[in-house]
């Protein structure tokens, strides 16, 4: 059964419009993440299986300088890190998360060594580095995370007294301020099977121990070849509150609509009803692609192999939260 066209959708985080709109950074985030994309393309060129294809594509996200997962995390209040990723695969419903690690250099490598070993699902601090080092994952002091473009966000953010900012390391077309910097993948597979990964440092000034909604399964991160895979960024607690990623799956299973309609419904409706500002990145069974957002713009794009990448950064749908309920 290979008759399916593969496909691979990445993020790297929603946000707003930078206000100097003359940035030249946009440029590089084209081509970060088209390169990126071109990668995960081999992947499933090859034959790589959608849970290999979202893998390679995050740990090259979590590397890069000018995506907020891995290297350049965000800093909690108390001026450390803590990162938190999750994988999900469509074809068994198995699921592999880490919550709070400080020391495991690529989080996206050791949800996927929880998912493989098979006995929990989600594992958190200590007892989840521990287990990464046990399973042979490259281990870094917590440092390693840290560059003083993220102490500067989190002294602005303390500043302003906020809490659900986030920022990049390097000046890009989003505001530093305002973008919230998880990284994610999805994808399907020749053989039609979907999966999907999320990688992140969280949110600046967030309490040491607050978890997101990235490792959450269901929240954050979902995947189930009878309907779709998907991938999130934007204030997690929100996403958390409306199971945002399961809840585009149970449209489409029990309300039969289709990706781009449950998709658009729970990014334009079920999250700003709850105050909720971010987007998702998706993929059906049939290799259709949604990628709705309700902030100014959210970087991501879409390959299929033999096909050059397209990326994006802003249009689609706009549509500003209504308030908080
Ligand atoms: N959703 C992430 C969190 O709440 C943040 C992000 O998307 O940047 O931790």
């Amino acid at each position: 059964m290979s008759d399916h066209r593969p496909v691979l959708v990445i993020h790297g985080g929603a946000g707003t419009i930078a206000q100097n709109q003359d940035d030249p950074g946009e440029a590089r985030y084209h081509a970060a993440l088209a390169d990126i994309l071109a990668a995960g393309a081999a992947c499933l060129a090859d034959g790589g299986s959608a849970l290999d294809a979202v893998s390679v594509a995050v740990d090259l996200l979590e590397e890069c300088p000018l995506f907020n997962a891995g290297h350049g995390a965000v800093f909690t209040s108390a001026e450390t890190h803590e990162l938190d990723a999750a994988l999900m695969d469509g074809a068994t419903l198995r699921a592999g998360a880490v919550a709070g690690v400080a020391r495991v250099r690529r989080p996206g490598r050791a949800a996927r060594a929880v998912m493989e070993a098979g006995e929990h699902v989600l594992m958190a601090g200590a007892g989840a580095e521990a287990f990464a080092r046990q399973h042979g994952l490259e281990m870094v002091e917590p440092d390693f995370f840290s560059t003083e473009a993220r102490r500067d966000q989190l002294r602005r953010a303390r500043a302003a007294g906020q809490v659900a900012l986030d920022h990049d390391a390097a000046s890009g077309p989003l505001d530093e301020t305002r973008k919230f910097g998880t990284v994610g993948a999805v994808a399907l597979d020749r053989d039609g099977h979907l999966a999907a990964l999320t990688s992140t440092g969280g949110m600046t000034n967030k309490r040491p121990g607050r978890i997101g909604d990235s490792p959450l399964i269901g929240a954050g991160t979902y995947a189930d070849d009878r309907t779709a895979a998907i991938s999130c960024t934007g204030t997690g607690e929100a996403f958390i509150r409306v199971a945002a990623a399961h809840d585009v799956c149970a449209r489409m299973a029990y309300g039969g609509q289709d990706l781009a309609a449950a998709a658009r419904a729970v990014v334009e409706d079920a999250l700003p009803a709850v105050g909720g500002r971010g987007g998702l990145i998706a993929v059906d069974a049939r290799g259709r692609v949604a990628m709705p957002f309700n902030t100014e713009g959210m970087y991501r794009g879409v390959v299929r192999p033999g096909e050059a990448p397209t990326t994006a950064i802003f249009g689609e749908s706009r549509r500003v939260p209504a308030p908080a309920r």
